[in-house]
């Protein structure tokens, strides 16, 4: 089947993740607007081609023997030259493929507050909200005024963020597109003060995960009842853990590197049962995993 001129075709996708594993995508568009997303989202529909949104692929995994369908990649989806736009003095408009961190930069230097500490989360605006990514006690669905959805059938619409049923690491989304996000933010902070917030958030993080590694963000959700999934893993002694070129992290438990850039995605999933046989075996903890595998949830 031959694809529009703007979708390409069998794109290699190991340097486009963040952990840097994984084969071919059949079909691959980055789009740049509302009208080229829902071309390929018709297009594919059309054709019963599978799709999958990525964003910066931090908390995903590409399949070694490549993805069938198309992959549309978010990462150029945003307005030229614009991070926001402002609906009210404490609400701001944001698009889908801004990225986080400079998006966090951009806040903090405006004097807007309540992003500080979002700092050092790798992921555009539409993948952190999808899985309601967070730190310090707070996630992104707590700042979420209204998203702009693509449905399955084709409809855009503001959704309001009360009706969106976010949980840890999730929001409930499913197969629903981000367009865009409304934020609420604290506006006439002091941007030395928040810049300083961030930095200590940020030099925090770095002292206890593997920040510069390639890595895909913590590979398990916590699982409840107060319990880190990381405490668990290094409890048992499985930091340094090995399977082909993957290594549970020896600073974080929780967290699966590929510092000599030769893991396949096989090899983490290996991992991944390794750890979670164990932890299961020793403490009856199921572990379940919060990076999501492309083809696993295909839109
Ligand atoms: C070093 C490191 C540190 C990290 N620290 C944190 C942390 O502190 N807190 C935290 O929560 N996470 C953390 N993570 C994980 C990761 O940064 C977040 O999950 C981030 O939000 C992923 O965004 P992404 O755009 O890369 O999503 P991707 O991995 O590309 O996609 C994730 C999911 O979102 C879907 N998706 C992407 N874009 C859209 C869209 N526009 N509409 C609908 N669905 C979409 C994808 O289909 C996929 O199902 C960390 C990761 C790394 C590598």
């Amino acid at each position: 089947m031959k694809p529009p001129s703007n979708i390409q075709e069998d794109k290699a996708m190991g340097d486009l993740t963040w952990f840097r594993s994984g084969g071919l995508a059949r079909f691959y568009l980055a789009p740049s607007s509302e009208e080229e997303l829902i071309e390929a989202v018709k297009w594919a529909q059309r054709e019963e081609v599978p799709f999958h949104l990525m964003g910066l692929g931090a908390n995903s995994l590409f399949p070694d023997d490549g993805y069938p369908g198309l992959i549309l990649h978010m990462t150029k989806f945003r307005q030229r030259g614009v991070f926001y736009r402002h609906c009210s003095p404490s609400v701001l408009e944001v698009d889908a493929g801004i990225n986080l961190e400079n998006l966090v930069k951009k806040l903090n230097e405006a004097g807007l507050g309540g992003f500080e500490g979002f700092v050092g989360i790798p992921g555009t605006v539409g993948g952190s909200v999808w899985g309601n990514a967070g730190a310090q006690n707070s996630s992104l669905g707590d700042r979420v005024e209204a998203l702009k959805i693509l449905g399955s059938r084709g409809e855009v619409e503001w959704v309001n963020g009360d009706q969106i049923p976010w949980k840890y690491r999730s929001s409930g989304l499913g197969n629903r597109i981000v367009l865009a996000a409304r934020f609420t933010v604290e506006p006439d902070q002091d941007p030395e003060e928040l810049k300083n917030r961030s930095a200590a958030f940020l030099r925090y993080k770095k002292s206890v995960q593997p920040y510069d590694d390639k890595s895909t963000g913590c590979i398990f959700k916590n699982p409840g009842a107060g319990l880190s999934a990381g405490q668990l893993i290094d409890d048992l002694n499985l930091k340094g853990l090995c399977e082909g070129g993957a290594q549970v992290s020896d600073l974080h438990g929780n967290f699966i590197v590929n510092t000599e850039q030769t893991a396949t995605t096989a090899d983490v999933l290996a991992l991944v049962s390794k750890v979670q046989k164990k932890v299961y075996e020793e403490e009856g903890v199921r572990l379940e995993r919060e990076v999501i595998v492309v083809g696993e949830d295909s839109k």
